[in-house]
């Protein structure tokens, strides 16, 4: 791992350099799928970017994505989470209408505790498929909302929605991006992509941007724990391990709380005039 002079700490997802408390990031935006490697970027550190965590199920959604979605709308940027389903096969006790039923309730509530905007697509869990209508469907959202960084799936899981996920996004960002492609709303470029540090997507995730969350930390936890799984009753103490991830993240960031997020190789490239 790299010394913590050199790894990236973020205080935002804002595009501007400003943004970064130590001299380590990229200098220039990413270059997105269907568009030519874009100019320096100009400062916009005064600008939080709205944000757009999208997820296989709900509990990805908030747990694993959700804290960059606190802090950028506690900055005053907007935040979405789009959920490809509602996880309705995720209790053992509770029959899935009724268990989607309470997911979908406690998605809306969270969000709404977090000033943010839930949308559930309406794919059935276990079952997403990564089909050209669902990255056509995902790239509507993005053109409809226009986040400046997305957080999604790291490629890397077992869990087969996730991977859908994964592909899914990518294409909907490529096809959100290509003016060329009609669809009702112009076309939109994502400037940011990340990869959300998920226990479940844990293959090959490396780890190479810490976000300083420790301003909403208390807002991201208190609308995660709206969700009964996020107490472990799934069989999974998903309350224990994010948030403990958050403080071990921190100690690593040199913060009280942090995430850990993955870039995708391209967004680290940066292209200078000077060594
Ligand atoms: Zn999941």
């Amino acid at each position: 791992m790299s010394s913590p002079t050199r790894r990236n700490f973020l205080k935002d997802l804002s595009l501007g350099t400003a943004a970064f408390s130590a001299a380590a990031g990229p200098e220039n935006p990413a270059q997105v799928a269907g568009q030519p490697p874009p100019a320096a970027a100009a400062p916009q550190a005064s600008t939080p970017a709205g944000i757009m965590a999208i997820a296989a199920h709900p509990g990805d959604a908030f747990f694993a994505m959700g804290a960059p979605v606190a802090l950028q709308v506690q900055r005053g940027a907007r935040g979405i989470f789009v959920s490809l389903s509602l996880g309705e096969k995720g209790s053992s006790t509770i029959d899935p209408a009724r268990y989607g039923a309470l997911q979908r309730e406690a998605a809306e509530r969270a969000a709404h505790r977090l000033g943010a905007l839930s949308v559930v697509l309406p794919y059935a869990d276990g079952e997403v498929p990564a089909s050209d209508e669902a990255k056509f469907a995902v790239c509507d959202l993005i053109r409809q909302h226009q986040p400046g960084v997305v957080v999604t799936h790291w490629s890397g899981s077992w869990h087969k929605d996730h991977q859908a996920c994964f592909r899914i996004v990518n294409d909907a960002l490529f096809y959100a991006g290509l003016p060329s492609i009609a669809r009702s709303q112009p076309a939109h470029a994502v400037g940011k992509l990340f990869f959300a540090d998920n226990w479940e997507d844990a293959d090959g995730f490396k780890a190479d941007t810490y976000l300083d969350i420790t301003p909403a930390f208390q807002a991201w936890s208190e609308a995660c724990a709206v969700f009964p799984m996020w107490r472990g009753e799934t069989g999974f103490r998903y309350n224990d391990y994010y948030k403990s991830l958050a403080k071990a993240r921190g100690c690593l960031g040199g913060v009280d709380y942090a995430v850990a997020l993955m870039s995708p190789p391209e967004q680290l490239t940066r292209r200078v005039q000077a060594l």
